[in-house]
């Protein structure tokens, strides 16, 4: 496994893969990886003969106030783990690397991020869509895999890579949980035992909204106040959101019927926890 820091190298890199008639896939990563990362690259491999990992906690997703210098980092171990999953690049670049003193080019979209996340994050997904197309012209990949548990930002990618004519085919993984439900996720280190019980919140009212649903529930208010009565109890919780939406506009929706979305975000501690579902009224 190589690791690369270079944009030049990189791109070189990549240019030699594609030489040789073999394609690419990526796989973005901030890094301190867990096993909902390796299973992004476990689908990357069966959809390409080359994964590049790329690891790079990117400064302009994050808010002034959000936890940037927090942000977990475990290069060693993620090397490690990155080689044990038959990664072939890791593509690990400095800020400087990628955001030189006159940068000044960004990548928005008019409606996705204002919802959900967007709303309490107003330049994250702006700092996504720009990192992720700098990486696809880096990294020069034929396919790119990302986690529905980072549901919006699935979606702002397949957007943008439309609306930008990205040659490059955008792979959604399912999300990876612990056996007791959490989506496993880089900021459950910070929680503590009893702020990870409270955590655990996230899932059950999902699972909650989803046997409503199923059992005939078409109010996504009653569906809502189900799953906020369920978080509210729980200690050192915040609710940011809970909402029910068109898994394409991510609109709110009237009413629970044919598929939705339901998304929530919620401050447990120092950690801010997402999670997402797909509710089928009829079951599934
Ligand atoms: P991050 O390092 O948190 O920016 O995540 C990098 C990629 O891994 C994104 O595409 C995430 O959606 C994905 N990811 C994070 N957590 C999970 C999970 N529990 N299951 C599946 N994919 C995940």
């Amino acid at each position: 496994m190589d690791v690369v820091a270079t944009v030049e190298e990189m791109q070189a890199r990549a240019d030699r893969i594609r030489a040789q008639g073999k394609t690419i896939a990526l796989t973005p990563t901030m890094g301190c990886l867990h096993e909902g990362h390796l299973s992004l690259i476990q689908k990357g491999k069966a959809h390409a003969d080359r994964v590049v990992l790329s690891i790079f906690v990117n400064p302009t997703q994050f808010g002034p106030d959000e936890d940037l210098d927090a942000y977990p980092r475990a290069m060693e171990r993620d090397l490690a783990l990155a080689e044990g999953s038959g990664v072939d690049v890791v593509f690990a670049p400095s800020d400087k690397e990628l955001y030189g003193p006159d940068f000044q080019t960004f990548v928005s979209l008019d409606r996705l991020p204002n919802h959900l996340c967007g709303l309490s994050r107003p330049v994250h997904f702006r700092g996504v869509a720009t990192v992720v197309t700098k990486l696809f012209n880096i990294v020069k990949p034929h396919v790119a895999v990302f986690g529905e548990k980072d549901y919006q930002q699935l979606q702002v990618v397949r957007r943008m890579a439309a609306d930008l004519n990205f040659d490059v085919e955008i792979i959604g993984a399912p999300t990876v949980r612990e056996p007791d439900g959490l989506a496993k996720s880089s900021r459950n280190a910070y929680l503590t035992p009893e702020q990870r019980e409270s955590g655990l919140t996230l899932n059950r009212s999902l699972e909650k909204a989803q046997a409503m649903a199923a059992a005939g529930e078409a109010d996504p208010a009653r569906i809502i106040e189900a799953a906020r009565d369920l978080i509210d109890a729980a200690p050192h919780t915040r609710i940011d959101y809970i909402e029910i939406v068109d898994p394409y506009t991510l609109n709110s929706v009237e009413a629970v019927e044919g598929s939705v979305l339901m998304a929530l975000a919620v401050q447990v501690g120092k950690s801010r926890l997402i999670d997402n579902r797909i509710l089928a009224p009829g079951g599934a």
